[in-house]
Parts: C-alpha cells; sequence; structure tokens
C-alpha cells in the first residue's frame, strides 16, 4: 500500500501549479511551461476548445430560437447575470448562473463569473490601457491605502512583452497620463468622433480623445500567425468566441501555447478547495481540489503555486486555506486579507445629438471606440472628490428600415435604410478608493455544492463616487455642448457594484507585511512560494480597464518565481 500512496504522490506532483485559466492564469501556464516547469493548471470550469467550443460562433440572427434574446424565463431565473450587456442567447453558455454558485450579498453586488476554461477571457470588452505613474503613485500623493511596492518603470518591459504577443491595436498618442505600448494599426474614426477629437483639443490642453486600445488584431504578425490566429474581421460578435482568434483570449492564445510546450496538464473541472500549508517546510505544498463529476477530494503537489481564480475567488481560497499557521487565511500575519476591496465606478452616462455631417455616415462595425483618458486631479488635487474618471466616447448614425415590409420591399427597405441624425454617447469608467470597510468574508454558515465556505461580500459605494459621477456629468455636459452636439440626456443608474466586472484587491502588494499581503513581486510576504497576480493583488484601481496590467504583472513574477526557485529562493 505505502508504494502505491508514494505513487500517487509522486504522480500528482508538479513544478508548478496554476489556478484558474482565464486571463492572468494562462500567462501564467504560458510563462512557467515556456520556461521549462511542468506545470498543472487546475480549472474549476468545464473544458472550451478553441473553435470547436464556440457553438454559436456562426450562428445568424434567425438561427436563434428567440432571435439571439433571451428568453423571459432565463431572465427571470437570472436577475443578476441578465444586467450584463454581454449575457444573451448566444452566450449564455460562458456565464455562471445565478443559481448555480451562491454568494452572499452583506450589500448589493452583481457578481459576474466565467467558469470554463479561459474564464471571462472569452466574453471580456478587450478595451487594453496600460497604468502610468499617475496611478501608481496615487495611494502615496492622495493618502488612501497604502503605497504600491513597484511604479511603471517596474512593469513598463512586462507591458511590451505582454502587447507583442497578445496583439493589441491602438495609436501612439504620446500621453503621459496613458503611456504607448506596442501597438499594431488602430482603428479608424468617424467623422463626429474625430470632430469631437479636434474639438476638445482646441478647447483644451489636457483633455484628450484617443482611439481606443483594445486586444485585437487589426494586423497580425508572425507572431500571431504562430498562435494559428488570423486578422480580426470585425463581426462584433466576439464574446461568442472567436474561431479566427481575432482577439485575445486564453482559449486561442495562451493556453494552446503552453500546451504546445508537452509541459503543461490541464485538469478542468478541478475546483481549488484551499492551499495546503506545510508548518515545518514554512511552505505551501500543493492544494486540496474537489473533482466537480465525482466530488471527491484530491491532493497534487508542486514546489510553487500561482493562484489566479479571479479576484474575489482568489480571496475565497486564501481565506479557506487555513492552518495552525495562518488560521485566518494563508499568509494573513496583517490581517488585511479580503479587506480592501475596490471595484469601477461604471455609473454614469450621457447621450446626445448632432444634426451636422449628414451627408456621411458609418460603413461596416468596428469592436472598438474612442477613449478619454483621466483628467481630473491629474496633476494636482482640483476637486472635491479624490482621483478622477475615464470615459468611453462612440458616435453612430441612426438607421431605419421598414420592418412592415415583406418580400422583395423588405429587402430593399433593409438595403437601403432611412437614415436618421447622428448619436452620441459617453459613459463613466471612475476610480474607487479602497477602504477597510469594503471586504469579502468566508461566510460561517453556509457551503456551496463542493462543501467550500461561500463568500460574503461587503462592497459599496461612498461619497466619493457619487461626487465623481456628479462631476463626470457636469464636465461632459460641457464637452458635449461645446462639440455642438444637442439635446443632452445625463443618466445614473445606480448600479449595483460588481456590474463594472472589474473587482479588484482584497489581497493586496506593499512594501510592508504589516498592512499588505504581497510584496513586489506578487510573492506572499510570509509564504513565498506562492504567487497572486490577478486582480486579488491590486493595491488601487485607477481608471483604466485592468486586464493588461494583470497580464503584465504574471508575465513579471512568473519570470521572478522561476529564478528564484532556480537559487532555490522559494
Ligand atoms: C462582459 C465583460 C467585459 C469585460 N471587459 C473588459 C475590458 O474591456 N477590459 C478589461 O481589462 N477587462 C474586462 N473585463 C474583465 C476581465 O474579463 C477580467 O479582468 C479578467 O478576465 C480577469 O482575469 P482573471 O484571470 O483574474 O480571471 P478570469 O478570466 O475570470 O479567470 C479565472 C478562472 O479561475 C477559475 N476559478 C475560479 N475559482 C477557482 C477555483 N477555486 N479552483 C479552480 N479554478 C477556479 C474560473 O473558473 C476562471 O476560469 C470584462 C469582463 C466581462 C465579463
Amino acid at each position: 500500500m505505502s508504494y502505491l500512496n508514494i505513487d500517487a504522490q509522486a504522480l500528482n506532483t508538479y513544478d508548478a501549479i496554476v489556478i484558474g485559466s482565464g486571463i492572468s492564469g494562462g500567462w501564467a501556464a504560458k510563462e512557467l511551461t515556456g520556461k521549462g516547469l511542468r506545470t498543472l493548471v487546475l480549472e474549476r470550469g468545464r473544458d472550451v476548445r478553441h473553435v470547436t467550443d464556440y457553438p454559436t460562433t456562426n450562428m445568424q440572427p434567425w438561427e436563434f430560437e428567440h432571435r439571439n434574446q433571451l428568453k423571459r424565463d432565463v431572465r427571470d431565473a437570472n436577475p443578476i447575470i441578465s444586467k450584463c450587456y454581454a449575457f444573451y442567447e448566444g452566450t449564455e453558455q460562458f456565464f455562471v448562473k445565478d443559481a448555480e454558485h451562491p454568494y452572499v450579498q452583506e450589500k448589493p453586488f452583481d457578481w459576474i463569473r466565467g467558469y470554463q476554461v479561459g474564464g471571462k477571457s472569452l466574453m471580456w470588452a478587450r478595451q487594453t490601457q496600460r497604468w502610468s505613474d499617475f496611478d501608481f503613485d496615487g495611494p502615496a500623493r492622495d493618502g488612501f491605502a497604502v503605497d504600491w511596492p513597484i511604479r511603471y518603470a517596474d512593469l513598463a518591459p512586462w507591458y511590451s512583452y505582454v502587447e507583442r504577443f497578445a496583439g493589441i491595436t491602438g495609436n501612439k498618442d504620446g500621453l503621459a497620463t496613458l503611456p504607448d505600448g506596442e501597438f499594431l494599426p488602430p482603428h479608424e474614426w468617424n467623422c463626429v468622433e474625430k470632430l469631437f477629437q479636434q474639438k476638445m483639443a482646441s478647447r483644451y490642453k489636457d483633455r484628450h480623445v484617443i482611439m481606443g486600445r483594445a486586444a485585437h488584431l487589426t494586423s497580425p504578425k508572425q507572431i500571431h500567425f504562430d498562435q494559428g490566429r488570423a486578422q480580426c474581421q470585425h463581426r462584433t460578435i466576439c464574446e461568442r468566441g472567436c474561431p479566427f482568434g481575432g482577439y485575445f483570449s486564453s482559449n486561442s492564445t495562451t493556453i494552446p501555447w503552453a500546451a504546445k510546450t508537452g509541459k503543461m496538464t490541464l485538469r478542468p473541472n478541478s475546483v481549488v478547495h484551499s492551499i495546503i500549508y506545510d508548518e515545518k517546510k514554512g511552505k505551501a505544498t500543493g492544494v486540496r481540489v474537489v473533482d466537480t463529476n465525482t466530488k471527491q477530494m484530491q491532493e497534487f503537489y508542486a514546489k510553487i503555486i500561482f493562484l489566479n481564480a479571479a479576484a474575489l475567488n482568489s480571496n475565497l481560497v486564501l481565506l479557506n486555506s487555513t492552518s495552525n499557521r495562518f488560521p485566518n487565511g494563508l499568509g494573513n500575519d496583517s490581517g488585511v486579507l479580503g479587506k480592501y476591496a475596490a471595484f469601477h465606478n461604471y455609473r454614469a452616462g450621457i447621450s446626445g445629438e448632432y444634426d451636422g455631417d449628414l451627408d456621411s455616415t458609418t460603413d461596416g462595425r468596428r469592436p472598438n471606440s474612442p477613449y478619454i483618458p483621466r483628467f481630473r486631479n491629474v496633476l494636482k488635487q482640483e476637486t472635491g472628490f479624490l482621483r478622477g474618471y475615464a470615459a468611453g466616447f462612440s458616435a453612430g448614425r441612426m438607421s431605419y428600415s421598414d420592418q412592415n415590409a415583406i418580400g422583395a420591399d423588405l429587402k430593399q427597405s433593409l438595403l437601403n435604410p432611412k437614415l436618421g441624425g447622428w448619436h452620441v454617447g459617453s459613459h463613466m469608467m471612475g476610480e474607487t478608493i479602497p477602504k477597510e470597510t469594503n471586504y469579502v468574508a468566508l461566510d460561517p454558515n453556509l457551503k456551496d455544492p463542493f462543501g467550500i465556505p461561500q463568500l460574503k461580500i461587503s462592497i459599496a459605494y461612498d461619497d466619493n463616487d457619487d461626487k465623481m459621477v456628479k462631476d463626470y456629468q457636469e464636465q461632459l455636459t460641457e464637452m458635449f455642448t461645446e462639440a455642438g452636439f444637442k439635446n443632452i440626456k445625463l443618466r445614473d443608474d445606480h448600479r449595483n457594484p460588481g456590474l463594472d466586472i472589474h473587482e479588484m484587491g482584497g489581497v493586496r502588494m506593499g512594501k510592508d507585511p504589516k498592512t499588505s499581503m504581497l510584496n513586489k513581486w506578487n510573492q506572499l510576504h510570509a509564504v513565498k512560494n506562492v504567487f497572486v497576480t490577478d486582480g486579488a493583488c491590486m493595491t488601487s484601481t485607477s481608471t483604466q480597464n485592468p486586464s493588461l496590467t494583470y497580464m503584465a504583472m504574471t508575465a513579471r513574477s512568473a519570470d521572478y518565481a522561476v529564478k528564484a526557485m532556480k537559487k532555490g529562493l522559494v
């Protein structure tokens, strides 16, 4: 028997374990296998293989039973996930339904999740901006959270590294607030977007309108062909999965690349319950996993562990990893685990109309739109709230066709729709301030179907967020008016936190182990062979879409981890 046990232990032992196969876990898998480590990737959801597991990717609207709309009973049964704009008949298979994996909302929180190989990388909106030192300096300058242990210079080469591989479209705009990257050619503007850009440039020194930076192959390079990907076709149905690999997802890019090394074992249907800590060794030795098919618990072992289960689930795994040494969660000597969670404030929007340029219209689709980088409180504090917001912007022409026509008339009407005026719109992307009172914890009573405590989420807006919404509305109204837009309408939809899908923090980085969980290499201060490189590590949130930063941090941290491992430091 003992022989068998030893064999079983050897069979379940790897150099590295990666928990989660989404955007950050995919990068960890690619980097660790690329550096020669036998790596086990544990994913709680089912396998989703590139191309073959995108069942709706080539379907036309009329091929869906409900014309690609959500059925009423699906909507009624899923009040949370139905709020997400990307959840519709063609994408239902990629989102966690409300009843499937319950959590406790101590305060209202819409938790949008994708539990499958690829995680949310399949459905994301692909916006990718770098941070700058205005972001990393934020907490120290404005006196909240703790100082980041890294600055832009630490991450800059890693941004370049991941951008080149993932393929990022954008324009080199030369802005200090939003450093340029390794860009593929940018997407095109339409004339009203260009007009807005020019009017803002002539009216304001510090307000810029740029073309969005996004993970799309506008002009693929050899490295992308080597990944088996091809040029983006502008189908704008990305969240169904793209058979061209036109946008970056773990499924099309990092996971197959890791598989090609022959060093990766991908184990779907494997929920990580907790990380095993060995007190004698003073290290983590592996993980406990519940197999979702058999509901049996199993252990896997490795020298280093990358935790990439997405921000809130990574908090859950650490909180659930208790031992004599760490009774309140792995690495939680500081007591900050689960605290200082934050998100992005997407509550506000503005729309308007433009009655010029009626001799022009748009042609085709574009999976991207212009972007207004943060301009508030950048060089100095100038408002009654801390930090600021970025904004999306787009313009398009309304078109109408006669839906009551039939036969040839219907065809004609669809091919030659009547054009209305231009509509313009923007939405706010505000930074929120991480606070001790915004936290996640384990519910003491409720368990999920795998016997794991449910996550209790207690996260809310504050006065700073309300002031920011008001300022966004005032400033954007001024900017829209300057541009000559009319019929301006404001929106504050008071959506719950979470619907921004950028939850962050709880396992924050910092210089001082007494006030933070992770050091500058994303390594637990107290357990050096555990690395957390998803949104849980974020000390503050800034305004940029976060995933590019997770990719760069993961690649940097994996590079450090392998070097440290070779030197016997972890
Ligand atoms: C509609 C939508 C639009 C978005 N738009 C943007 C955007 O434009 N730009 C941007 O930067 N971000 C965007 N995001 C957010 C982006 O998807 C996330 O920031 C990103 O996916 C986070 O990467 P991750 O690796 O941390 O998590 P995920 O990609 O969610 O992957 C985590 C993986 O871990 C698995 N997992 C969880 N718990 C366990 C466990 N206990 N054991 C094993 N496996 C586990 C999950 O099943 C999942 O596969 C968007 C998201 C959505 C849904």
